[in-house]
């Protein structure tokens, strides 16, 4: 039986958006929390993502109900952190639209329409050249026809991974920097967490540290199958400034964001650990940014981000006990979706640790995290 919660001191290491929502859950929840971050809160990809909330687009059908649930959350989470006083992190609707060339674009674009139809809140209309011009005159000419979607929303992700933190403060989580080296272990459990600090004792501890699996293996013997994916991206300032829609065409996106500014992305590169920005993916998000908007060609480029997705090898999330150990979490693998999926992570770690009596039912768990078992097993 399980002490009272707030009896439990919680370490979370990890200040990415899973981490800080786990945290942000967890003090709300009344627990004695610890987060514990080596650089700084949202310093990783969780301060260089595109910021989309969107359940519908991108997601495998195994992980679509539990992108469903952090989409429904993310509404949950904004009251809360409203309520808290950390509600500026530019959370807004978009809409966003999809647009074809030629007749082999229209299969992807038609499927897409008709999901944004089926009845949950999100909606989608089929513009043609002429609708298309009039609501963006920038838009290449070239572009035969799109589909319009409204219904989801986007935030920044570095204000709202650092909204999280605050909020997960302000309910009584310390916030501490300072980089994880080891874990102390006793009968199955994780009892001291090693920081180059210092060490702090804990009750339970929630593992959310990106793609940095490797040192889980040597602390605890659990071989995590999650993988680095760099994706990088252009923040843009167009001549006429920023369009009112977010423009998708094929892998690249140009998204509204921030009064003036565009974003290009991204890209989907396995190479490693290696974060650097380059030249080659400058050229090619320009190039393929100009085949939406040729217009692009003449903007101002104010930054070039590089970052790394921790993608599930098997395509699932990671959001449950570690196996083989009695008080130990694991929160990852929210790959290209982790700011979207962050928060139902983190309500499934807070349902695990606390399944008391009154509780809401916990969120279904995703259907991909059976097949994470296997590599998840203790070594
Ligand atoms: C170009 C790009 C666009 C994206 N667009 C979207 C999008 O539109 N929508 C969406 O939902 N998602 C998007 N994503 C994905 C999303 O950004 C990530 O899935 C998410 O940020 C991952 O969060 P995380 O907390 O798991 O990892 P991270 O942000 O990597 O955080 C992990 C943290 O753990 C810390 N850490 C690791 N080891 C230790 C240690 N030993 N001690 C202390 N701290 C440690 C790290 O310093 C890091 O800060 C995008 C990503 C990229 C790169």
């Amino acid at each position: 039986m399980h002490t009272q919660p707030d009896e439990r001191r919680v370490v979370v290491v990890g200040g990415g958006v899973v981490g800080c929502a786990a945290a942000f859950e967890l003090a709300r929840a009344g627990y004695d929390v610890t987060l514990l971050e080596r650089d700084a809160i949202a310093a990783h990809a969780s301060g260089k993502s595109a910021g989309n909330l969107n359940p519908l687009i991108g997601t495998s059908p195994p992980q679509l109900r539990f992108a469903r649930e952090a989409f429904a959350l993310h509404r949950e989470i904004a009251a809360a952190l409203q309520a808290a006083g950390c509600a500026d992190y530019g959370l807004a609707p978009v809409k966003r639209v999809h647009l074809g060339r030629e007749a082999a674009d229209r299969p992807e674009l038609e499927q897409l329409a008709a999901a944004c139809n089926a009845g949950n809140g999100f909606s989608s209309h089929w513009l043609d050249r002429a609708a298309l011009q009039r609501i963006e005159p920038r838009l290449a000419q070239d572009i035969a026809f799109g589909v319009l979607t409204e219904g989801s929303f986007s935030v920044s992700s570095a204000d709202f991974t650092r909204a999280l933190a605050r909020g997960a403060a302000r309910h009584g989580a310390k916030l501490v920097i300072a980089l994880v080296t080891g874990i102390v272990t006793r009968n199955d459990r994780a009892v001291i967490v090693e920081t180059n600090s210092g060490a702090i004792a804990c009750d339970e501890l929630v593992l959310a540290t990106g793609p940095w699996v490797a040192a889980t293996r040597d602390w605890l013997g659990i071989e995590i199958a999650v993988a680095p994916v760099k994706g990088q991206m252009l923040r843009l300032l167009l001549p006429g400034g920023a369009p009112e829609y977010d423009f998708t065409w094929q892998s690249t996106s140009l998204y509204k964001r921030q009064a003036e500014e565009v974003w290009a992305g991204g890209t989907l590169e396995h190479c490693g650990f290696d974060t650097t920005a380059t030249a080659e993916a400058r050229t090619a998000l320009l190039d393929r940014a100009a085949r939406i908007m040729p217009m692009v060609a003449q903007a101002q480029v104010l930054e070039h981000t590089a970052a790394l997705r921790p993608m599930s090898v098997a395509g699932g999330v990671l959001a449950g006990a570690a196996p083989g150990w009695k008080n130990v979490y694991l929160a990852n693998g929210g790959g290209a979706k982790g700011v979207l999926l962050s928060v139902a992570i983190a309500r499934q770690l807070r349902n695990l640790l606390h399944a008391g009596p009154g509780e809401p039912a916990p969120i279904p768990p995703p259907d991909a995290w059976s097949l994470d078992a296997a590599p998840l097993s203790r070594l």
